[in-house]
């Protein structure tokens, strides 16, 4: 018994000396996560798993480890306010709709394990996972991802996590859309997260939440991956809105919408949602509202762009409404950018291979933002978007160490996000040196993952 509690307390002893190591990064420069310009000779004093100084030329703790970035810029880990860890839709479209039905639950979550680690060693140290579903299945796999990376099983972003997301019958998230009538033996109900009418949307939200939802996400309109519905008509009524918003914050979780048309934005963004994800087609008085109402714009570019690039891999119906969407997003994004909205970094994360979450960066300048607003909208809107701003977003003393580095200087060079060459997550160092090569046989055919950004 005694030398049980001896061995117990040798081995808390070394987990306290672990836990209180020193870590001294230098660099060149540093973006912050808030301030308009970077700090000149950058020091992070890391003590554990928090930062403990952050600036310019600061001294060195005796005893610490140094790491000397060099020629780099020193970031707060990136955060993806969209992403969905536990699928893969780059490829063929059809080839993937079968294997959500000829791979095991448990498969699909094995590979998940790649994306999570494939998105952190990106730089992406926080995620929001907006939505986990596979057809005819009941299995909450986003959760069982956070809780293994959260229990350290595996190796991830921290994640946040909408579990299936609530639709309607027919809806962009119904998922025997498309399917053969009765395919699936039953009509999906509110454990699928299909509800109907404001007490059954009640209902999915308060069963998503006893199943270990952080965050409600919803498809108020139709969306482009989906064959049974129109990309913009809104598909949930203003009733049906208010009770999601209104049950989702008496339980304190934000809600997340997937919105491309213009009516169903105007009456989430009444209705008070945090976010809306996507938002194609919304015109300027959308906005204006949405400013008023001070909810995040989260613009996903590059699900777009990625179908763009390879229309080809889609059914006709689905091109169609990629290239509507598309045509209408840059004009939004622009006005969004001119009227000051408040914009999430978000991706769409399994629409475009998993770890090219960077590529929104220049997507985003590209059409408008300042590369320090568009850094901005990975760290410090991010994490107030996703209400974790006291414990993530910045590199500030007493915040969780999610640090990163890129070469150069990204304020001139945006893409240098996509060149992430260090990641430290709550402290520990993920990755110093090249990426983990991702190991399926698809993994290595496919030409666009073959060649990672770095
Ligand atoms: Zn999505």
């Amino acid at each position: 018994m005694t030398s049980c509690v001896l061995v117990i307390l040798l081995c808390l002893g070394i987990a306290a000396q672990a836990a209180d190591q020193t870590i001294a990064l230098k660099a060149a420069r540093l973006f912050d996560g808030k301030s308009n310009a970077l700090v000149q000779k950058a020091v992070v004093i890391v003590q554990g798993d928090k930062i403990v100084d952050a600036g310019s030329n600061l001294p060195i703790p005796s005893g610490a480890q140094m790491i000397d970035l060099g020629d780099a810029t020193l970031a707060p880990g990136f955060m993806d306010a969209h992403t969905h860890l536990t699928a893969d839709f780059s490829g063929n479209y059809n080839e993937r709709r079968l294997q959500q039905l000829d791979l095991n639950v448990s498969e699909h979550a094995i590979r998940a394990t790649a994306f999570a680690r494939a998105t952190v060693e990106a730089g992406f140290t926080t995620v929001r996972d907006l939505g986990s579903r596979f057809v005819a299945s009941r299995e909450f796999v986003d959760v069982a991802l956070r809780n293994s990376i959260n229990k350290g099983v595996i190796v991830g972003p921290r994640m946040l996590v909408a579990t299936k997301g609530i639709g309607a019958t027919g809806g962009h998230f119904d998922p025997s859309g498309g399917f053969r009538d009765f395919l699936f033996g039953r009509e999906p109900d509110y454990t699928d997260g299909i509800a109907n009418g404001p007490d059954e949307i009640r209902k999915a939200v308060r069963f998503e939440v006893k199943n270990g939802a952080d965050v409600i996400k919803a498809a108020v309109s139709g969306g482009v991956l989906s064959l049974a519905d129109e990309v913009d008509t809104p598909q949930l009524t203003p009733a049906e809105m208010a009770a999601l918003v209104d049950e989702s914050h008496r339980l304190r979780k934000k809600v997340a919408v997937h919105c491309h048309g213009d009516q169903a934005a105007r009456e989430a963004i009444e209705a008070g949602v945090d976010s809306i994800e996507h938002g194609s087609f919304m015109k300027p008085e959308t906005l204006t509202m949405m400013k008023k109402k001070g909810a995040f714009l989260t613009p996903t570019l590059m699900a777009s762009e990625w179908i763009m690039g390879k229309l080809d891999n889609y059914p006709p119906v689905l091109q169609a409404k990629a290239k509507a969407a598309t045509a209408a997003r840059s004009e939004m994004f622009r006005n969004a950018v001119k009227m000051g909205i408040k914009i999430s970094f978000g991706t769409d994360a399994a629409v475009y291979p998993h770890g090219q979450n960077a590529k929104e960066f220049k997507l985003m300048v590209d059409l408008g933002m300042s590369a320090i607003d568009a850094l901005k909208s990975a760290t410090g809107n991010d994490a107030e978007l996703l209400g974790i701003g006291q414990k993530v977003g910045t590199l500030e003393k007493g915040k969780l160490a999610d640090i990163i580095a890129m070469p150069g200087d990204p304020t001139s060079d945006i893409t240098a996000t996509e060149r992430v060459s260090f990641v430290m997550k709550e402290g520990k160092i993920i990755r110093q040196g090249p990426r983990t090569p991702q190991g399926t046989a698809e993994w290595t055919r496919s030409p666009d993952v073959a060649a990672p950004v770095d």
